[in-house]
């Protein structure tokens, strides 16, 4: 029960304290001797009468329906990165900047991968539309081929908001976001969130990639720079192709560039978006600066190098 039906998407909260909730109440359900006669018949504190009181728990958490949105527009924003704009005609949406979706595409010829995936919505919840920022591999899955492929004014369904990776709630909390490649997509969100919004928020960004034409969002980053005093390290691994007087460093990340950068980094919160791989090596890099665990928030894109 623990590990399929507790942990099932469509059912669990889509936030990590909520989900802890739902899991402690539905563990001490199913272990209470309870037996409440009711009359007509009597509630026994079976696993499923557990269960089903943690899905009614759940039910005010979740997002309760499949959206249907339509596309309205794509382009390209980066080398191989494509930004989709979509409008819900299922109504509104809330979520927090940060938050994803299960997205499901149904095509004919579906490989292994399936027809659902994880993406995160890239707009801010102050922006009317959905956007997302999708990758593309030389030998893309068929979903991806199907979903380059989409036509404007054709549908798409997202259901199962999720997301633990979003603003910390206190606004003075200092930041430092770490993104590889298309792992950008949550920051671009918050970014976006933080100018529409004015908050005052104190954050430093590393952004690498391979090479200059994969940076994305550069106007918005660079708006971010002027407005918000969004500091923005770019690092590339060749300096081929990169436009001169443009800000990047051909270097990773090392612990003497982050004290250089960012003097006060143990007093701040350190976000790392993108590969498993690099997510993997900045969080032990920083544990061995002595960033605390809980000063280290993560978010995982399996799927690239
Ligand atoms: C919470 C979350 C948010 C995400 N947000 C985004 C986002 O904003 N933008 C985005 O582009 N992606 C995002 N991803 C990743 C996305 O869900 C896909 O996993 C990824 O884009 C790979 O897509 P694909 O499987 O269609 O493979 P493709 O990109 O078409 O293929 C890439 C290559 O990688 C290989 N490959 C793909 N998946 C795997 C795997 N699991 N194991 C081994 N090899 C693999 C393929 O064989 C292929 O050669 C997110 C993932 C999560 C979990």
């Amino acid at each position: 029960m623990a590990t399929i039906m507790l942990t099932e998407p469509f059912t669990t909260p889509p936030q990590r304290n909520q989900r802890i909730a739902y899991g402690a109440l539905v563990g001490a359900l199913s272990s209470w001797p309870l037996a409440l006669n009711l009359g007509l018949f009597t509630i026994y504190g079976t696993p499923e009468f557990a269960l089903l009181v943690g899905n009614v728990f759940s039910y005010f958490f979740n997002l309760k329906r499949r959206l249907i949105l339509t596309l309205n527009n794509a382009k390209e924003i980066a080398k191989d990165t494509r930004q989709f704009s979509f409008a819900s005609i299922s109504g509104p949406i809330s979520y927090k900047a940060g938050q994803y979706l299960e997205w499901t595409l149904p095509h004919e010829g579906t490989d292994m991968r399936g027809m659902r995936r994880y993406f995160t919505i890239a707009s801010s919840p102050t922006e009317g539309d959905i956007k997302l920022g999708v990758k593309f591999a030389p030998q893309s899955s068929s979903f991806k081929q199907n979903l380059r492929a989409l036509e404007e004014g054709k549908t798409i369904l997202a259901g199962q908001l999720a997301g633990d990776f979003i603003l910390p709630k206190d606004a003075n909390k200092k930041l430092v976001f770490i993104a590889g490649g298309i792992g950008i997509t949550p920051f671009r969100s918050m970014i976006k969130y933080i100018l529409d919004t004015d908050e005052k928020r104190d954050v430093v960004l590393f952004y690498s990639n391979k090479t200059y034409a994969e940076i994305a969002y550069k106007d918005l980053l660079t708006e971010a720079a002027q407005r918000i005093n969004l500091r923005s390290v770019y690092l590339v691994n060749e300096k081929e192709g990169v436009p001169g007087g443009f800000p990047v460093e051909v270097e990773f990340i090392t612990p003497d560039m982050i004290k250089n950068k960012v003097p006060d980094y143990a007093e701040r919160v350190f976000y790392l978006s993108g590969p498993d791989a690099m997510v993997t090596s900045y969080k032990k890099l920083l544990r061995g600066m002595g960033v605390p665990r809980k000063n280290i928030k993560t978010d995982y894109f399996p799927g690239f190098a």
